[in-house]
């Protein structure tokens, strides 16, 4: 017999038909002569319902099924009494797989805490929460794919172990084959690196975008999606040490069109989370709804989950400069009561997400595109603007995270960008492959970079980036 999966199951009305169902058990409930059992196998959110009469299956057996063991069910589909579901399998043979034992198992069929869950990371997705948020993120990889797919994109994989140190100093991991208590020295008692495997000092990757734009130099329009890695000992609720990265690379683009592609991606993605995770983000929202009925009235969300996404799919992105950005903040209640960490200073200084939120959340109460930032706080190759201050960025905030997407038209200039990187101390010399697309067939282009963890934040609802990640990387945590 072939098994069915607890998805198609739920959804079946032949009823009277034998099915074979494998799954784990999520709850057992014992009445007079029938346990009544709740069986997840990760299809989706909805268990099976299995019923076992003592008559027909060994009291042995039946002390067997608990929490967490994985269990072989033969039975008859029979339409269902019960309120909650269409069907229940009626058990005319259960196998016990994995047993798990009750005194020993961790995972309890009560509410546990998100911290509770994070030390138990490689048990979370048993519950009706992690089933549902690794759901998601699987549609939104699938998404994303297909909507660079769609529309003419290649995806490249560029190298995760790197020489270049140009875009991270000082947040990069290192990559060695030293013993590194022991490792060859130079005659100067410095490390030598030309003796380590790569004959270079290697890093792992902070983003794809330099290697991504040799690519589009040819392929026209790319994108990465890759792991990043960032040794930033920033440990908040948006930073990973590891996370996922979207980079497309476009030619002939400028930075109107590398916003318009961003809103559009975005949009996109959203959508098809609302259309495809309909019944996962139903169970989302309401679990943001019961978290709400424990807060205070006045701090309560205006928007359920699901009219949050709608609302960013049904309105244009508010476009602004980081000057008009920094004249806003200044003006605001918010600077005049003092109710920034760090009140904004002077025209020049980096924006923190403080700043960010309150442009979206309570500004123009929609997803704000920054633009044109000063030149000091951004990377070398970013488009000079012909003012000699600013720069072609562009950050897209949204609300309850701050930046989501980051990204520029690039500097296509030789000269410009080879002063640039002097004027920054970028190492030229190893850039050369870098230098060349701007020396050999250079074209205007643009790119930016999601941080798919910050869209998987959004899109779910969670509000720390280490639940919407199945195994997360933080200062100090890598275990799992
Ligand atoms: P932030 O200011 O929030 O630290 P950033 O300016 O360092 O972000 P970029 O270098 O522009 O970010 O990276 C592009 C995108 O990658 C960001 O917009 C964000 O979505 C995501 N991102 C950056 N750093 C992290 C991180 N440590 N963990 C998860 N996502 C990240
Ligand atoms: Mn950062």
């Amino acid at each position: 017999m072939k098994r069915i999966k607890i998805s198609d199951l739920t959804n079946s009305e032949e009823f009277g038909s034998e099915v074979l169902v494998m799954g784990w058990v999520r709850t057992v409930r014992d009445s007079k002569n029938v346990a009544f059992i709740a069986m997840n196998d990760g299809s989706c959110l909805r268990n099976a319902q299995i019923v076992a009469d003592m008559t027909v299956i060994d009291a042995e057996i039946i002390d067997k099924i608990n929490s967490g063991a994985s269990l072989r069910v033969v039975g008859k589909l029979v339409e269902s009494m019960g309120k909650g579901q269409k069907n229940e399998v009626q058990a005319i043979s259960i196998e016990v797989l994995g047993e798990a034992n009750p005194d020993h198992y961790p995972m309890q069929p009560k509410r546990h805490s998100l911290e509770f869950l994070r030390e138990n990371a490689h048990l979370r997705f048993r519950t009706n929460l992690f089933g549902a948020i690794n759901r998601v993120r699987h549609n939104m990889i699938f998404a994303v794919h297909r909507f660079f797919n769609d529309r003419g994109f290649y995806n490249v994989h560029t190298p995760i172990i790197t020489a270049s140190d140009a875009e991270g100093a000082g947040e990069m991991f290192h990559v060695t084959a030293f013993d590194m208590k022991n490792p060859p020295k130079t005659k100067d008692g410095d490390i030598d690196w030309s003796k380590d495997f790569f004959g270079h000092e290697t890093n792992l990757t902070v983003s794809g975008q330099l290697e991504g734009e040799l690519a589009a130099m040819a392929l026209s329009q790319i994108y990465t999606f890759g792991p990043t890695f960032r040794a930033e000992n920033s440990n908040t609720s948006r930073h990973l040490a590891e996370f996922w990265m979207i980079e497309p690379e476009v030619a002939f683009a400028d930075n109107h069109d590398n916003m318009n592609l961003a809103e559009d991606m975005l949009k996109y993605l959203v959508d098809y989370a609302l259309k495809n995770c309909a019944e996962d983000l139903e169970f989302l929202e309401q679990r943001l709804l019961n978290e709400e009925k424990e807060k205070p009235q006045n701090e309560r969300s205006e928007m359920t989950l699901r009219e949050k996404l709608r609302f960013v799919l049904d309105n244009d992105f508010e476009r602004i400069t980081y000057t008009e950005a920094i004249d806003i903040l200044k003006n605001s209640p918010a600077q005049k009561k003092k109710k920034f960490v760090y009140p904004i200073q002077d025209w020049g200084t980096d924006l923190q997400s403080e700043h960010e939120r309150y442009l979206v959340e309570k500004h123009f109460k929609k997803p704000v595109i920054l633009t044109d930032y000063p030149k000091e706080i951004k990377a070398f190759y970013m488009k000079q603007n012909p003012d000699g201050k600013t720069v072609a960025a562009m950050d897209v905030l949204f609300p309850q995270i701050g930046e989501i997407i980051g990204g520029s038209q690039r500097e296509e200039n030789y000269d410009k960008l080879m002063t640039r990187m002097k004027e920054m101390n970028i190492p030229a010399e190893s850039m050369w492959w870098y230098l060349d697309t701007r020396r050999f067939g250079s074209a205007v282009h643009a790119g930016f970079g999601l941080g798919f963890e910050r869209l998987m934040l959004f899109v779910t609802g969670m509000t720390n980036i280490r639940d919407v990640i199945p195994f997360p990387r933080t200062p100090k945590n890598a275990a799992f």
